[in-house]
């Protein structure tokens, strides 16, 4: 029994998307015009979809699970649990309005908005309580202002570059969007186990993303100081060097924290310091 998987055929998320299963290990021959495609190293059957159509292939149980945006699942409104963020395909879904327009508060109320996401909109539309007309258009939303088809859109955004090159600019977000790992509501036993496995796997990766391993060389007398300074997985590995008087100290930073605390090892004595990527990270 294979644990089908339903991916992006073509598109932002396509190449993310495999190169993540990659990441996890898991070899899958590329889509090309294909359908679907098997992993040779782990029962996982690969469909290729129209991001769109993925809510509702895993609500009906044709995949047991897939990779899409949570903007497409926030829309779709089909009947999927989302089980994990995969840190991938970032993007925000904005209004914008013709640049030289002033927006204030009520700005919407009365006025046409043009989107590829009528449910996502009016459900924002009912909350503040605005009365607006939406037109619903499936691409290049960005050109309906201009044409004279709408007041204001709202779209998909990540650099902005697409709206300034139309004349427009965001005013307000009403969604911050990521790919995520969606699943059926009902999966067997032999399908909960598979996917536990790819979870982990998952989870692996993206955690390793998060760190850092760094490796410093500290003279002894200085190192309890910066030892302090590191968390470590369990406490930092203290190895000794050739010259007695000098410590190599290894251990794992997370992302975040990582300038902040490179300076401080800088104050506290610490020299060569070196920081490496992990590849995968198991609690
Ligand atoms: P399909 O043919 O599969 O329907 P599409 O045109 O709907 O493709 P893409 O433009 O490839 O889809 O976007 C797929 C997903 O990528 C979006 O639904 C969103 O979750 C994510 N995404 C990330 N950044 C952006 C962005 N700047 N613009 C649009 N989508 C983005
Ligand atoms: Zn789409």
């Amino acid at each position: 029994m294979k644990l089908k998987l339903a991916i992006q055929k073509s598109g932002r998320l396509h190449d993310d998307s495999l190169k993540l299963l990659k990441e996890c290990g898991i070899e899958i021959s590329n889509g090309g015009n294909k359908l679907k495609s098997e992993a040779a190293n782990f029962p996982l059957e690969v469909f290729f979809l129209r991001d769109d159509d993925i809510p509702q292939y895993v609500e009906d149980g044709v995949a047991d699970i897939g990779f899409v945006g949570e903007n497409v699942v926030f829309e779709k409104q089909k009947q999927v649990t989302i089980s994990e963020q995969l840190g991938f395909g970032k993007c925000r879904l904005s209004i914008a309005i013709d640049k030289a327009a002033e927006y204030k508060d009520n700005f919407l109320q009365g006025k046409r908005i043009a989107t590829s996401y009528p449910v996502i909109v009016q459900d924002y539309l009912q909350q503040k309580k605005i009365d607006a007309e939406i037109h619903e258009i499936s691409g290049s939303v960005e050109i309906a202002p201009g044409i004279g088809l709408a007041d204001a859109i709202c779209d998909l955004v990540s650099s902005g570059s697409t709206l300034f090159t139309n004349g427009l600019k965001e005013t307000e977000t009403i969604l911050y969007s990521q790919a995520v790992l969606i699943k059926n509501k009902c999966l067997g036993e032999v399908q909960k186990k598979l996917l536990s496995k790819l979870l982990f796997r998952i989870q692996s990766v993206k955690r390793a993303k998060k760190n850092k391993y760094i490796l410093l060389n500290a003279p002894n007398d200085k190192l309890d100081g910066i030892i302090k300074l590191l968390p470590g997985m369990k406490s930092p590995t203290v190895l000794p060097l050739a010259d007695n008087n000098w410590s190599s100290v290894h251990s794992v930073l997370k992302e975040d924290d990582f300038w902040e605390i490179i300076e401080q090892l800088k104050i506290a004595g610490a020299e060569g310091i070196l920081i490496v990527p992990i590849e995968k990270m198991i609690l």
